[in-house]
């Protein structure tokens, strides 16, 4: 990564209140609620809480933006591909406070922020230069008729994103949105509300049209559910557990039938065979599990061993996750800050108890880190078997199963034995087993002796209960697109 700007370990915050029509408001109800530094537990500011009513106002403000003949839909796409630019550019310039703002809030260390900040300006880049290349087909049909199809865009989109990746998730719903010629409403987590409220500043600079971008922090029972049952908004996207994820289409089913995207959990299977370099394929399988403190939905919880190198692997692991550094996420030797709030913290806490109740082998890790914040030690248990809570359940924490196979089928099998499909990966010199593997796993994405590859370009989500639909690339940007097909009736076609 390139040298990142000087963290600011106490940056202003700015912009508390919710952004609509490129202004920044107070909730109709005027109540607000409290963001927290999960370091310490500290409240960091009261941030204006949005409900229905704001929800409705927001929602308004994007229509307006979304009518025929508005600034917005009469704007070249060129030009919705040069604001973007002009976005990231923006984005650019603020890394530090992006970066520090991202910290304090959700607690990663600030290098960690930052990349996240630098794989968004990727991801808007990469959307920008789509803006002007969005276009339907012409169609040789039967009998005396000319037609073609548009791809246009879905209109208002409600967009519901996690606290895991806060900037990142905030990005990387409205840039594709918007280089399809959509409008956005969105909705912070209630735990990270920081940094996309100045998102909204910059857009605001950027010179978007009032009302294309709306921004309201709020609770999901609340402003999230008046947001997916509104009969304003077209589709609606979101990333987050699968328990909600179910909740949403069941809201976009009974209301009006919004155009649905999930990005829900997992539980990866990375499957390392016998034949691997040991100290490459353990780095990766640890990162895969403890990047982001296990609080990322592709994290790669079920690390499959070969019984021939098992025994070496887990004495390896336990090193990597021994001298794993804990601690203030300002310190730039620092890999992991503390989870995100007390509910997670309980939650990775009560499976790591029952992992050692079921019988797994604790090898290290499995208690709180420090005296103050929610840390969690980086944890690894072995002789893991496929009907242990741990072994099933998404624990968001940093805590690595790992389970011994003896066999290609018997592996392929138990991999797949689960109702989540959004990673995995495989660990081989053998290209003939790494594609047999890939080609079985029911996954959206396998990666090969590597992990957590993921790019802008590339489509990304889950197979069975871990999604529905794809994010980034250009099967990310057809999701915000709606297929017009066209027939104008011919006195006689020619070919
Ligand atoms: P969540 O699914 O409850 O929250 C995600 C977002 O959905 C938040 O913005 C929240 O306010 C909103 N939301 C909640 N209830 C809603 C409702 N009824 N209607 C509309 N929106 C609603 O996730 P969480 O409670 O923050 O975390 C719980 C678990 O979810 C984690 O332990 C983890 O397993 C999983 N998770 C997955 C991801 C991911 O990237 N796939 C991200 C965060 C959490």
């Amino acid at each position: 990564m390139a040298s990142l700007p000087p963290a600011i370990r106490n940056p202003e915050v700015k912009y508390t209140q919710i952004f609509i029509n490129n202004e920044y408001v107070n909730s109709v109800s005027g109540k607000t609620f409290e963001t927290i530094n999960p370091t310490n537990k500290q409240k960091i500011i009261d941030i204006q809480e949005g409900d229905k009513a704001d929800i409705d106002n927001a929602v308004k403000a994007a229509q307006e933006a979304f009518k025929l003949g508005s600034p917005w839909r009469t704007m070249d796409a060129s030009k919705r591909g040069r604001l973007l630019y002009k976005l990231a550019d923006l984005i650019e310039r603020d890394l530090a406070i992006l970066g520090s703002l991202e910290t304090i809030d959700n607690g990663k260390p600030y290098k960690n922020a930052c990349g996240d900040v630098l794989f968004a300006i990727d991801v808007i880049r990469y959307y920008a230069g789509w803006a002007d290349k969005i276009c339907g087909k012409t169609i040789p049909i039967n009998g005396d008729f000319f037609c073609y199809t548009r791809h246009e865009p879905v209109g208002v989109c409600g967009q519901i994103i996690p606290w895991n990746y806060p900037f990142n998730m905030f990005i990387l719903k409205i840039a594709p949105a918007l280089s399809a010629g959509c409008v956005c409403v969105v909705k912070p987590a209630e735990q990270t509300p920081l940094t996309a409220l100045y998102a909204g500043s910059l857009i605001k600079e950027a010179g978007f049209p009032p009302g294309v971008v709306n921004i309201v922090p709020g609770y999901g029972p609340t402003a999230g559910a008046a947001l997916t049952h509104h009969l304003g908004v077209n589709k609606i996207a979101f990333t987050g557990s699968t328990e909600i994820g179910q909740i949403i289409m069941q809201a976009s089913g009974v209301s009006n039938l919004k155009r649905t995207t999930l990005e829900l959990g997992g539980k990866s299977p990375n499957i390392i065979l016998s034949d691997v370099h040991l100290d490459s394929a353990v780095f990766w399988a640890h990162a895969a599990c403890m990047e982001n403190m296990g609080q990322c939905c592709v994290a790669g919880t079920r690390t499959f061993v070969h019984e021939s190198i098992y025994d070496e692997f887990v004495k390896k692991s336990v090193q990597l996750a021994n001298s794993r550094v804990v601690g203030d996420p300002f310190d730039e030797k620092t890999q992991n800050g503390p989870q995100i709030d007390a509910e997670q913290y309980n939650k990775i806490m009560e499976l790591i108890e029952s992992g050692k109740k079921q019988g797994a082998k604790l090898e290290c890790g499995g208690q709180i880190h420090g005296d103050k914040g929610y840390y969690i030690q980086p944890t690894v248990f072995s002789n893991v078997s496929d009907d242990m809570r741990i072994a099933k359940e998404e624990i968001f924490g940093p805590v690595q199963q790992i389970f011994k196979f003896k066999d290609i089928d018997e592996v392929i099998k138990r991999a797949n034995d689960t109702h989540y499909g959004l990673g995995a990966a495989v660990f081989t010199k053998d290209i003939n087993k790494a594609l047999t593997i890939a080609n079985s796993i029911q996954a959206g994405t396998v990666w090969i002796n590597c992990y957590l590859a993921v790019t802008a370009q590339a489509p990304f989500g889950g197979y069975k209960m871990s999604g529905i639909g794809r994010e980034f690339g250009e099967y990310g940007l057809s999701q915000y697109q709606e297929v017009k097909n066209v027939v104008v009736k011919l006195d006689q076609k020619n070919s």
